[in-house]
């Protein structure tokens, strides 16, 4: 049986950051406003195993938010060594961490290597030059790349991160971004829209009107064209969307695609998509039956079961089936 995954997710927001980049507010994002203590880390970890059933799961602890191995040395090995004892004792598998692709080096790699991290993120969202230039991340496409070298080399699993809709975007650059990095080998990504936050350097370029947010379809479009490009390649995605905190459904949110259900809209779109020749052409069929994989049987469905009802109003019957043999995005319909 599958190994049920869980991630122990521990927020350390911006402690370490040179700069600030255009659209963030890593507070209001991750709505963890303070920084926490070696003892707040040991109590996150206990409060979160406390609610893990030990049998038939793999845990992690994961250090999020701002630029992990940008902290000083000292700060990051008394974080690290908390959580040695759990993995000592085999109740924790292994480390994820994120930071930034110009804070690591080989002296870094191995300094993580010997804490059992085994996952670095990296915030790489673009891979385009001019976009991080007006994005004011403060590194280049090269960095992104020598640093997902070495990290793949020194044996870590890769995770890069992407952002749509930055300063500077297009859909084609969105496009370009998800193929270099499955070229760069990247194990998992997660694809965030840029949304503009209070008191950012990008609220003062959207008021003066120096900046265009997406809208909700125009990020739904784009992301439905990088996750065929992820999946094709095995990459596998964590998440799709900002994480809903107070702050962004409130005062801090300014503009943007922002909405918490950002991932099952998209599902829904990709299958539309899939389903059009039976929505536009029902070819008097009375009932229709789709079969899909259990992973795919509610996306399927979609959104506020979207998909469904735009069947409904061709069929008379409509039905969604699982198939277990069938896998991903694999489908086939029976029309009777
Ligand atoms: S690197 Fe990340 S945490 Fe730091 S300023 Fe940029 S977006 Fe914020």
């Amino acid at each position: 049986m599958q190994k049920k995954h869980f991630t122990i997710p521990i927020f350390i927001p911006e402690m370490a950051c040179p700069f600030r980049c255009i659209y963030c507010d890593q507070h209001k994002i991750s709505g963890i406003k303070t920084i926490p203590s070696p003892n707040d880390v040991k109590a996150i970890i206990e409060k979160n195993l406390s609610t893990i059933s030990k049998d038939n799961s793999e845990i992690e602890i994961g250090f999020f938010g701002g630029s992990f191995t940008g902290i000083p040395i000292n700060d990051q090995q008394a974080y690290l060594k908390i959580a040695q004892p759990y993995i000592e004792q085999g109740i924790v598998n292994s480390i994820r961490l994120s930071t930034r692709p110009d804070y690591i080096s080989i002296d870094i790699l191995h300094f993580l290597q010997k804490f059992n991290v085994k996952i670095i993120e990296l915030g790489a969202q673009s891979l385009d030059d001019e976009v991080l230039l007006l994005s004011k991340r403060g590194h280049t496409e090269a960095d992104v790349k020598k640093a997902s070298h070495l990290i793949k080399s020194h044996g870590f699993k890769l995770g890069l991160q992407m952002m749509i809709g930055l300063p500077g975007d297009t859909l084609e650059k969105t496009i370009a971004t998800a193929n270099k990095i499955v070229e760069l080998s990247a194990d998992n990504t997660r694809i965030y829209p840029c949304i503009v936050i209070k008191d950012t350097y990008l609220e003062e370029l959207y008021i003066k009107g120096k900046y265009k947010a997406l809208t909700i379809d125009e990020s739904i479009d784009a992301m439905k064209n990088i996750i065929p490009i992820f999946e094709k390649a095995n990459v596998n995605i964590i998440r799709i969307g900002l994480h809903p905190s107070k702050d962004l459904q409130g005062a801090a949110f300014v503009a943007g695609p922002y909405h918490s259900s950002l991932r099952e809209l998209v599902e829904t779109k990709l299958w539309e998509d899939k389903l059009k020749v039976y929505t536009e052409n029902s070819e008097n069929h009375q009932n229709i039956t789709i079969f899909v994989s259990k992973k795919m049987y509610n996306p399927a469905i979609g959104y506020h079961a979207a998909n469904r009802k735009t069947l409904e109003k061709k069929y008379r019957k409509v039905k969604f089936s699982i198939d277990y043999n069938l896998i991903n995005r694999e489908f086939y319909v029976h029309n009777h």
